[in-house]
């Protein structure tokens, strides 16, 4: 591994064993000729096409698809930079799943809590702002209903599409649906303006949200940008709430859980679904612990018989 291409992609030792599958001979060269430099698209054919035997501005395009360049404003204009791992192995476990599957495991996991570490530190100062006022939203702001999600849906002006869950990608926890991720941002440096996703209509981003729930998966959502169907054992927003023991407020709980013991018939399915075992089964037994409970409100839509009631948390 290039002494340059660790330092300009910001690969870490875990990444060092894995990074050539996950770019072109074509994309290393390109970083450690970009550096830490920007440049307008014109500039970067100049760079390229000297250097490279294939079409630049195709090149150019891929690289950005993948992931491996990045757009930024400046003034008026866009000027592109070298990503980094942390960007490009999103895209690689999405879109390239057998590659990255191919991968020994021990090395999938080291990547994996690097991944799950470096997205917590960047969360941090972001939540910070928001402690001191701030009105930006971190993705996966809230837990939403089901109710509430579909009501969401309904009110989006914004045209959606669907992209495979990076968290589910990368993690490889379990095998809940991937299909799952409904964004809505086109900005630069979204998955949509790099090329990827399927505009889906309001009737198909309910279906996706109402098999999510079927299967399990909680909804978040910071009303702006995406609407996730979330587990707990691979989605990084959760995993990283918990490493930096943020729990209740991010993502934000708005409700509480009421629990009518006296109507149970202790089938064990919240038990099952809840994915911070605020409920447990032992044998016959179901108990709630309301401290680890984080308000996700996925028991109360799979209670059989209503056991599970929502109170509104007052904000
Ligand atoms: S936040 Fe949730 S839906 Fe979105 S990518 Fe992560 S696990 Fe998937
Ligand atoms: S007990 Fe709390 S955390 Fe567990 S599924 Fe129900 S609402 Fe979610
Ligand atoms: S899902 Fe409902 S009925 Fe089943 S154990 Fe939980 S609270 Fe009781």
């Amino acid at each position: 591994m290039k002494q340059e291409l660790a330092k300009f992609f910001d690969v870490p030792p875990e990444g060092y064993s894995s990074i050539e599958l996950m770019l072109t001979e074509e994309e290393i060269t390109l970083i450690e000729y970009m550096q830490d430099k920007k440049y307008t698209y014109e500039e970067l054919l100049v760079l390229i096409q000297p250097r490279f035997d294939l079409d630049p501005k195709e090149f150019i395009s891929q690289a950005y698809k993948r992931g491996v360049i990045n757009k930024e404003r400046r003034n008026d204009s866009i000027v592109y930079k070298s990503a980094s791992l942390y960007t490009r192995l999103a895209y690689f476990a999405q879109y390239e799943s057998d590659l990255w599957k191919s991968i020994a495991p021990k090395e999938r996991e080291d990547l994996d809590r690097w991944y799950v570490k470096k997205y917590a530190e960047g969360a941090i100062p972001r939540l910070k702002e928001i402690e001191n006022g701030s009105t930006n939203l971190i993705e996966n702001a809230f837990f939403y209903t089901l109710d509430e999600t579909l009501n969401l849906i309904d009110e989006l002006k914004e045209e959606m599409y669907i992209v495979p869950c990076n968290c589910k990608s990368v993690a490889l926890n379990c095998d809940k649906p991937k299909n799952v991720c409904i964004l809505f941002e086109k900005d630069i440096n979204s998955e949509w303006d790099r090329g990827w996703g399927e505009p889906i209509s309001k009737e198909k981003a309910k279906e996706i949200v109402t098999m999510a729930n079927k299967k399990g998966l909680m909804h978040t959502s910071e009303s702006e940008k995406a609407i996730c169907n979330c587990d707990g054992c691979c989605c990084y927003p959760i995993r990283a709430s918990k490493m930096i023991g943020t729990q209740g407020i991010w993502p934000k709980k708005r409700y509480n859980i009421l629990w009518e013991q006296d109507r149970c018939i202790s089938c064990g399915i919240c038990a099952k679904v809840c994915n911070f075992n605020a409920f447990n089964k032992e044998g016959a037994m179901i108990s709630f612990e309301k401290e680890k409970c984080w308000g996700c409100t996925i028991c109360k839509e799979h209670c059989p018989v209503s056991a599970i009631t929502l109170i509104k948390l007052d904000k």
